[in-house]
């Protein structure tokens, strides 16, 4: 090494270190598409298939086939309900950006809720830091504004899951705290509520029920997540506009309605809660469908046996749906247009495993006959 060259090397400093980090791009991007997306009041599901299959559906169907989590917005927050399995790069499909999330909830341990947790924290602290960074760089030359509350999370976990996050995230609450029956404010605008219940699942399992408080009126859904069916579910669950319900797998014994699955709700457990639990609009999700798609017959017959009379719109989930968090209305798969949710159909596709479309009564011709 020579002398002269190695001092003039330190002495010039390289171009690169004063350009912007890549934090920019994302930046960039989020910056774009907020202006096109309309995400306000949305629900959105990100969530395929069951723990049971997404990795056997990854490998032979579609990378996206299993997903996982729900995207709930309201009055500009965003909240996120169990980030499983390629929850970040489904949100980000979305058009759904870190300061899109502001709260996030586990309720158990199992890779299908909450493998991703990890993700959102760690892309949460490179974007923090590179800000830090590129502020720091900036600040020199201007004033800088602060944007590094638009990377706050508050997080609501199970105590698997907060155990395993331990020293990497900060805000946590324990979910096993709230199950005192009571409504909690989970937003400082003090406009979305939570209530939480233990569930018959696993160790630290729970279901929850979330408000989104307008001024005169207020927007109850409810989710079990993983659970078997229990005598207080539905008493957790009165009053809700919209339910989300995972079925998980159907096997004969609990399909005749002899039994019940030990921790799962099955089609007895979907159909024993909408007999006592009316709500407008039923979600259900997390299928195992692991004898084939019977997405659609399945729920054809949860309809069957609870709403002969009532009336309800029951819907099975995929990755995409969205529902506005009134519960009535929603988007047309096919032509994007919003409309009443009554006048949707739910369109089986042509293959097994493939994406379930959700169409206005314009576009059910287009769709083919597959209902
Ligand atoms: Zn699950
Ligand atoms: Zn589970
Ligand atoms: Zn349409």
């Amino acid at each position: 090494m020579n002398d002269i060259g190695q001092k003039g090397y330190l002495d010039i400093i390289p171009p690169f270190l004063s350009k912007e980090t890549q934090i920019h791009y994302y930046q960039d991007l989020e910056r774009n598409i907020k202006f096109k997306r309309n995400i306000e009041n949305q629900f959105i599901c990100m969530k395929g298939f069951s723990s049971s299959t997404p990795l056997f559906h990854s490998v032979a169907f579609d990378e996206f086939s299993f997903g996982g989590g729900l995207y709930f917005r309201w009055n500009g927050k965003g909240v996120v309900v169990d980030p499983g399995i390629g929850f970040l790069s489904l949100m980000h499909k979305h058009n759904i950006f870190l300061a899109d999330v502001d709260i996030v909830i586990v309720t158990h341990s199992h890779l299908d809720h909450n493998q991703d947790v990890r993700s959102i924290a760690s892309l949460q602290y490179d974007l923090v830091n590179q800000r830090k960074r590129t502020n720091k760089f900036f600040s020199s030359f201007f004033t800088v504004e602060s944007r590094d509350s638009a990377y706050h999370i508050e997080w609501y976990l199970d105590e698997t899951t907060a155990e395993m996050m331990k020293g990497q995230i900060e805000n946590v609450h324990p979910l096993g705290d709230m199950c005192d029956g009571k409504t909690h404010d989970i937003s400082s605008a003090l406009d979305i509520g939570m209530r939480v219940f233990t569930t018959k699942h696993c160790d630290f399992s729970y279901g929850i029920k979330l408000f989104f408080k307008q001024k005169n009126r207020e927007f109850v859904w409810g989710y079990t997540s993983d659970t078997g069916y229990f005598d207080g579910l539905s008493d957790n669950l009165e009053g809700c506009d919209a339910l989300v319900l995972n079925i998980s797998e159907v096997d004969s014994a609990e399909y005749n309605r002899e039994q019940f699955k030990e921790n799962h709700l099955g089609f007895n457990g979907c159909v024993s809660l909408l007999e006592k639990n009316h709500p407008k609009l039923t979600v259900i999700s997390e299928f195992a469908c692991m004898r084939g798609d019977n997405r659609h017959l399945i729920v054809k017959n949860i309809v069957r046996y609870s709403d002969e009379q009532m009336k309800l719109r029951i819907l099975p989930a995929e990755i995409g749906l969205t529902i506005d968090i009134s519960g009535e209305m929603m988007k047309c798969s096919i032509c994007g247009e919003v409309v009443s949710i009554k006048e949707i159909y739910s369109i089986r596709s042509e293959k097994d495993y493939w994406k379930i479309r959700y169409v206005c009564k314009d576009c059910i011709i287009q769709a083919g006959n597959f209902r």
